[in-house]
């Protein structure tokens, strides 16, 4: 029997792999690099470990249901433990709100912001769990393949305003510019700008408040670890270092696949977890669909890209809550200019990851590891130099962080390494440096995204940031979800 490949090991990749492995068709994961995870890969120096990418984990059930189809539960390859507060958001002006999922608690903090806006959080609240029914509990794990699939969800995306931006709904319900800014940062988890994407991001907020977040004890890498044992413990077979070059195609079926180094396999089906313009643009050079969808996609828009700092100090900054969200002194202009700005800001917005407040093995004794993240325009609306930049970049952060946050960090320093926007490009080969592949606007949502499997090219599945629904670790688990059932009824049916 041919067997099925799954190309990416990210965690849409990882996810779809164990769906098919467990339904029973024999599958294959090829990942081009020396570990799975993609965005979640891990980085190790030293005795300090960092995650590469996704931190905050939400939804669990969505991950304990992929250990469920195998038999097996998710508490026996991985601790999932709880993160309280869910972030620690943070202003200049020295104001601060520990946001989680104690309701007194928070409505206290949010009426030393402003005593109107609790009866206005909780409104909010009621839309974004309402908006979370409709939009992830009833749409997130099924395929839009048609038009009719976009206008049965029509009359619900109308009733919630989805039209709106995010920003605009919950300013509708919240007047303080903290509040505001507090519950609508959220969308930018997932490359979604919240002055332009669609209201219905602000489902993040519910999901939260619904399951709360957690951490894996070892950090990301251990969840990313644990779903390729569980895949391997299915007779599932992942191959590293397996970059793919090319998808040789008969007709409008995809019939072999060519990794760089020589190797080729017959395929019954594939499944992209690569990136979509990748995918279309340079896999499958030769065939005419593929390039007019590559072209297609080139005229999207690509959501942001980000500078990500790793770093270990010899200091632990006990201070610190394990997610730090810092804004700078600019909001609406700031995201407009990483969205829409040929120039680098002077000024910036941090995403500040201290894991060892949940896990202090993840440096050594008496340490800390540490990830610094701040969004900057992707390749495409910003040709940047990130060699000349990324140096200059880091100096700045790293001189703000000490000044605001973590008071000796230059001297503290053991280990750090950058990851720029040609990083995204060059080793996760993303379009323009996205690190999130298309922008969820809702334009270029549900129906309007790359399906999950292609209309032409008969056996080409995708999963992942770039089909439906979109990114974020929740996301992309939901996709696998929507592709393997395609993928199921195509192959066993
Ligand atoms: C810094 C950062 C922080 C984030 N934080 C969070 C967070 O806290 N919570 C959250 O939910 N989300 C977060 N996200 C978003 C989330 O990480 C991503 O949306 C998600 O992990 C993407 O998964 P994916 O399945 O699309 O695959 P990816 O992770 O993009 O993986 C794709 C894989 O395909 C492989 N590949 C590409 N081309 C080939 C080829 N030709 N041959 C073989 N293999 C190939 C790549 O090497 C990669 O392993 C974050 C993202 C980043 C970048």
């Amino acid at each position: 029997m041919k067997r099925t490949y799954v190309i990416g090991a990210g965690f849409g990749g990882l996810a779809l792999a164990i769906r098919l492995q467990a339904a029973g068709i024999p599958t294959t994961l090829l990942e081009q690099r020396d570990k799975p995870g993609g965005r979640a890969y891990v980085w190790r120096d030293q005795g300090y470990t960092f995650d590469a990418g996704p931190t905050v984990i939400t939804d669990p059930s969505a991950i304990e249901e992929l250990f469920t189809l195998a038999g097996k539960k998710l508490s026996d390859y991985v601790d999932l433990m709880p993160v309280t507060p869910f972030y620690r958001l943070c202003w200049e002006d020295g104001t601060r709100l520990d946001y989680d999922n104690n309701q007194p608690e928070l409505e206290k903090q949010i009426a030393a912001f402003n005593p109107d806006d609790v009866a206005g959080y909780r409104r909010f609240l009621t839309y974004s769990r309402e908006v979370f029914k409709e939009g992830y509990l009833k749409l997130g794990t099924v395929p839009f393949l048609h038009i009719s699939d976009m206008l049965r969800a029509g009359p619900q995306l109308a009733r919630l305003q989805a039209w709106r931006s995010v920003y605009s709904m919950v300013s509708h319900f919240i007047k303080d510019d903290h509040l505001r800014q507090a519950f609508s940062f959220h969308s930018l988890l997932v490359g979604g700008n919240p002055f332009a994407t669609s209201s219905i991001y602000t489902l993040i907020h519910a999901l939260e408040r619904e399951w709360g977040v957690w951490f894996p004890r070892g950090g990301t890498g251990a969840l990313v670890e644990g779903m390729a044992q569980l895949f391997r413990d299915l007779g599932g077979e992942l191959l590293l270092n397996a970059e793919v070059g090319a998808l040789e195609t008969q007709g409008n079926r995809i019939s072999g696949i060519r990794l760089k180094d020589g190797r080729q396999f017959d395929a019954a089906a594939v499944a992209s977890n690569a990136d979509v313009v990748h995918t279309y643009d340079t896999l499958l050079k030769q065939h005419p669909v593929a390039q007019k969808r590559a072209t297609g996609l080139k005229r999207k828009r690509m959501s942001n890209s980000l500078f990500v700092l790793y770093f270990g100090l010899n200091q632990p900054h006990a201070q610190l809550a394990h997610h730090t969200v810092c804004f700078g002194p600019r909001y609406r202009e700031l995201i407009d200019e990483i969205f829409n700005s040929s120039q680098l800001s002077e000024d910036f917005s941090l995403y500040l990851h201290a894991p060892c407040s949940s896990d202090p093995s993840l440096a050594p004794e008496g340490c800390g590891s540490f990830y610094v993240l701040a969004p900057v325009p992707h390749l495409g609306t910003a040709d940047i130099d990130w060699h000349q930049e990324g140096p200059r970049l880091r100096d700045r952060i790293f001189a703000y962080l000490e000044e605001h946050y973590m008071p000796g960090l230059r001297q503290q320093l053991v280990t750090q390494r950058m990851f720029t926007p040609f990083d995204f490009r060059d080793t996760l080969h993303a379009h323009q440096g996205s690190a999130f592949s298309l922008e969820p606007i809702l334009t270029q949502s549900a129906w309007f995204r790359p399906h999950n499997r292609d209309a032409d090219i008969h056996n080409l599945y995708l999963v992942g940031a770039g089909t439906h629904p979109g990114a974020g670790v929740p996301g992309v688990i939901g996709s696998a979800k929507a592709t393997a059932q395609l993928m199921q009824e195509d192959l066993t049916g």
